[in-house]
């Protein structure tokens, strides 16, 4: 059985090369993501290019995905680069000091309305977590702390308070010149990061369409307010990922495991793709194998029901960027194995508001239940094979169209693979045979395999799927 669920994974420079890119393309990668966090928009525009050409050279539907660096708080510099915290010692973080000034006393902070946030009692988090940090007093520019856990910091680490709540505003002026990056590359999804609610999403979307975008848009789940509001914010966005690295300082790591099955859960609900990232397989930046917990790790997400696992630094700067995506294929396919994962339970009481929404979804009832090869969905935006998706099933879902943009989406859906056909060529009376032909021919089916198409009245309409057939291969009717 082919691979269901889909591989993120973010160049970098270990993937410039293009051997590297090409072998980590083959190994099955379906999204790349383009990180904004670092490298120059030039870099940028030119990996999205070279990504597209060798993914046509081989023959193979890759989506681009970028992720804008949004308001991430961040030290500044230090004199010598890092200094030592010890444990209980004291130590400023202060908005009014230049960058590059750092000490072991103080430092500056990249967000001048910091000291305004936090108030005496707050725990700090830097660096992920790895120093933390407890507010005394704060006293103007100057916000004075305890060291409660020390050791080595390093210039332009991060900064996250305990529980959330710091008020800097989603998208930065960063952001905003890099939605027109994105909308300028191509982009097939948008990443939002820190969104705090529905309205940050919206914003992200008006400013991508106003430069001409027209990109999923990717709500990162990375502060406890967006935990407190899920469900409005996945209302707003397309795609929702959970960004464990930042969610895990915020709302503390132990709370992760409960938090990934319940966005999970409520992205599925609301018909929303999802996303798992960050450190899945990060041993493997360094190592050829993955460990057993990271073996897990991967599989209990398939398991949960996610649609995309992703790899940040195990791609972008390991040592092993496409063993990588052939060892979290493989946990995937394994994983997906489990009856539990192709059982579909819920939806006893699902209402469908639109005709070619319940199409979509009878025909998983149906093809849940009857003995049938594969589904093959003509869509042009891409609406059917997406709500296809949110069923669980075992059957492969042919997403047909002759839209690049909609085939490069698709990539993201569990489930889902991408067919180019175009439905305005074939012939009307016998599209669906023509769509079972292309099948045939891409060998997904064979003589004697029933297959369900579903398509539209008038082919070629969006949003008018209106009618599902179970045809059998090589058969008459
Ligand atoms: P990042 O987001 O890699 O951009 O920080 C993901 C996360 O926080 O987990
Ligand atoms: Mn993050």
């Amino acid at each position: 059985m082919k691979r269901r669920t889909k591989i993120v994974a973010t160049l970098g420079p270990a993937t410039d090369e293009v051997q590297a890119l090409d072998a980590l393309i083959r190994a099955g990668v379906d999204v790349v993501r383009l990180n904004f966090s670092h490298g120059s928009q030039p870099e940028h525009i030119a990996r999205a290019r070279r990504v597209r050409e060798r993914a046509r050279a081989l023959g193979r539907e890759v989506g681009v995905l970028v992720d804008l660096q949004g308001p991430k708080i961040r030290i500044h510099r230090f004199r010598e680069g890092r200094v030592d915290l010890d444990d209980g010692a004291r130590f400023v973080l202060d908005a009014g000091l230049p960058a590059g000034a750092g000490t072991r006393e103080a430092v500056g902070v990249s967000y001048a309305a910091l000291p305004g946030d936090v108030a005496r009692g707050d725990i700090l988090l830097l660096d992920d977590g790895a120093i933390v940090l407890e507010v005394e007093d704060v006293k103007g520019t100057r916000i004075g702390c305890r060291v409660v856990v020390g050791g080595a910091l390093s210039d332009n680490k991060g900064i996250n308070r305990q529980g959330g709540g710091l008020s800097a505003q989603a998208l930065t002026d960063k952001d905003r010149a890099d939605i027109g990056v994105a909308a300028a590359l191509r982009a097939d999804y948008l990443a939002v990061s820190f969104p705090r609610a529905a309205a940050d999403i919206h914003e992200a979307r008006a400013l991508l369409h106003a430069a001409g975008g027209n990109a999923g848009i990717v709500a990162k789940i990375e502060r406890a307010e967006a935990i407190a509001d899920l469900e409005g914010i996945m209302q707003a966005a397309d795609v929702v990922m959970i960004a464990r690295g930042d969610l895990g300082v915020e709302i503390g790591d132990a709370e992760l495991p409960a938090a990934q099955k319940r966005i999970i859960q409520v992205a599925r609900s609301l018909d929303r793709v999802v996303i798992t990232a960050t450190q899945m397989m990060q041993s493997m930046v360094e190592n050829p194998i993955p460990t057993r917990a990271e073996v897990f790790d991967v599989a209990n997400a398939v398991l949960d029901g996610t649609d995309a696992v992703m790899l940040s630094a195990e791609t972008a700067i390991g040592k092993y960027p496409a063993r990588v995506v052939q060892a979290m294929g493989r946990i995937c396919q394994a994983a997906e194995r489990q009856r539990l994962t192709t059982q579909s339970a819920r939806r006893q009481s699902m209402r469908f508001s639109r005709i070619d929404e319940a199409i979509a979804k009878a025909a998983m009832y149906t093809a849940n239940r009857l003995n049938v090869k594969a589904i093959a969905a003509l869509t042009e935006s891409g609406a059917t094979p997406l709500w296809m998706s949110r069923i669980s099933s075992g059957i492969p879902i042919y997403a047909l169209t002759r839209h690049a943009d909609t085939r490069a989406k698709v990539t993201l859906y569990r489930g889902v693979y991408p067919l180019d056909f175009d439905v305005t060529i074939a012939d009307h009376a016998a599209v669906s045979h023509d769509a079972l032909d292309r099948l045939v021919q891409h060998g997904a089916v064979r003589e004697g395999d029933l297959v369900i198409v579903t398509e539209g009245a008038f082919a070629g309409v969006l949003g008018g799927t209106n009618a599902m057939r179970i045809l059998r291969v090589g058969g008459s009717s």
